[in-house]
């Protein structure tokens, strides 16, 4: 089986610590990914975001040019990107970076054809700057490359302590009720925040499933990754 695991940035660092990436966060990340693929045949791609870092929507709410401090956003990803494959290196597996906007010094890039041949390899792929364009996110950005890699589904890990789809916000109606499955349609009628709307509109017009789960529970990373049926499904 093929995977994209989305991970966010803010998911690489640590709220307690207040560290814009917290190595020990990165390894258990990478130790769950390590997990997953070892248990059984995977081949996982992750999509890394810089929320961490930058927002692009941050700077262009200041006043500064979208286009640049997207593109700001988009290097913030290569940074976490980097920590991520040191990680999962660290533990002896091997990572490729590959990058939408060329780095030649730092990452490969990112070539479709190229990213699938890593797979094959049994190598983990982390992308790095999204879809290498302002304007878009990467859970878009994850979108994308789900349905390039022809994966079968897109892993949208949660770090915030929400564990999948609910009826209304959790954290503000204690009453709100998870979904185990969901439909694209109620998750658009509803505006049910899962992922951007460029994102689910994507995932609905090419029929790519999105599981969102907890990255933070017990074992819940590698069991996603492993295609239990952990969280809410949107398909
Ligand atoms: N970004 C972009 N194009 C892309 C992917 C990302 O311009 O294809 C920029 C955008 O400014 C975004 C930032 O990179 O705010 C960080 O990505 P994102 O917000 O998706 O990160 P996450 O919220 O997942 O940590």
């Amino acid at each position: 089986m093929r995977v994209v695991l989305k991970l966010s940035g803010e998911a690489l660092a640590s709220s307690a610590r207040d560290e814009t990436i917290d190595a020990s966060v990165v390894d258990h990340l990478a130790r769950e990914i390590i997990a997953a693929k070892e248990a059984q045949d995977l081949e996982i791609c992750v999509m890394v975001g810089g929320g961490n870092i930058w927002r692009g929507a941050t700077g262009a709410m200041a006043g500064m040019d979208r286009a640049t401090s997207d593109t700001m956003g988009m290097l913030g990803t290569a940074i976490n990107a980097l920590a991520l494959q040191d990680a999962l290196e660290q533990h002896g597996q091997d990572t490729r970076v590959l990058s939408a906007v060329a780095m030649a010094q730092v990452a490969e890039p990112y070539i479709r054809r190229r990213a699938v041949r890593h797979l094959e390899k049994g190598r983990v792929v982390v992308f790095a700057a999204g879809m290498g364009s302002p304007y878009f996110t990467t859970d878009t950005s994850a979108a994308l490359r789900t349905a390039e890699m022809e994966a079968e589904l897109l892993l949208k890990g949660t770090h915030g302590g929400v564990d999948g789809v609910y009826d209304a916000d959790p954290r503000l109606e204690p009453n709100a009720v998870r979904y185990d499955e969901v439909s694209f349609e109620e998750v658009i009628a509803k505006d049910l925040r899962v992922m951007d709307m460029t994102a689910i509109t994507f995932c609905k017009d090419n029929g790519i499933p999105i599981r969102v789960f907890d990255l933070m529970g017990d074992k819940t990373l590698r069991r996603a990754l492993s295609g239990d049926a952990v969280g809410t499904l949107v398909k």
